[in-house]
């Protein structure tokens, strides 16, 4: 990575952080109401290290693989790690107490083997339920009217700790629609929290990538994550 690249990484990294506080301030929360991940797939170690160093503390990947080659690699000091990509059930043994959070939990079966895994290391891994608000064919996430049924069969499971919902919307380029999809997120979030349940924690609303993140905080998002508007568009060669 070059000297560019970094000073590129420091002008996106101050300009997100802006606009996610004017975004926090209009929908009548504060700058730390937000959360800001960096969704770090086919960015190489040195260039999410540079922006740790500017004060990013929470990072994503999406792929097992990945995640594993640039483990030793990363500076997680002051960051938390996070897996945020679709996960099948016979690799979460990889990444079992590598990550503090998995945000990609759609099923029961999956969340039964996070638990597996966590309790063998005598840990607990937290995690997000995703949910497919868009109601999308081939696509991860529980639809809406499973959720509440999901919660209550992954809440006693012993190592794992649900924290809130992650979502993915349709790719639409049109905001208004896409704010629906927001606002309809947020509300399904607050419906479940009013629910709540046993061992069911409602503090994070992941939901927001780098076109809609702006968006996404207006309607309620507690955490947007982002790749391209902070590392520039992927390289996936
Ligand atoms: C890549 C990715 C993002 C970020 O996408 P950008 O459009 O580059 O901001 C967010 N969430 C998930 C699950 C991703 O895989």
């Amino acid at each position: 990575m070059t000297e560019r690249s970094f000073r590129d990484v420091e002008y996106n990294y101050q300009l997100i952080n802006e606009r996610i506080a004017e975004a926090a301030e209009k929908s009548g929360r504060k700058r730390e109401d937000v959360t800001f991940l960096a969704a770090t797939k086919t960015v190489d170690a040195a260039t999410i290290n540079h922006a740790i160093s500017l004060g990013l503390d929470h990072i994503g990947e999406n792929r097992v693989q990945e995640l594993l080659a640039k483990y030793a690699d990363y500076d997680l000091a002051n960051c938390s790690l996070q897996f945020i990509g679709h996960l099948q059930s016979n690799k979460v043994r990889q990444i079992a107490g590598k990550v503090d959070l998995i945000q990609s939990v759609d099923s029961l079966k999956l969340a039964q083997e996070i638990s597996a895994q966590s309790v063998k290391r005598n840990l607990t891994t937290d995690i997000l339920v995703e949910v497919n608000i868009g109601r999308e064919e081939n696509k991860s996430g529980v639809f809406e009217e499973n959720l509440e049924e999901l919660l209550c069969q992954i809440a006693p499971l012993k190592g794992i700790s649900v924290k809130g919902l992650m979502t993915i919307p349709p790719i639409c380029d049109n905001k208004h629609k896409i704010s629906k999809y927001f606002y309809n997120m947020h509300k399904l979030f607050i419906d479940i929290s009013a629910k709540k349940l046993d061992n069911v924690s409602m503090s994070i609303l992941s939901m927001g990538m780098s076109s809609d993140y702006y968006e996404a905080i207006l309607e309620g998002a507690t955490m947007v994550r982002i790749g391209s508007a902070l590392f520039g568009a992927r390289n996936y060669t």
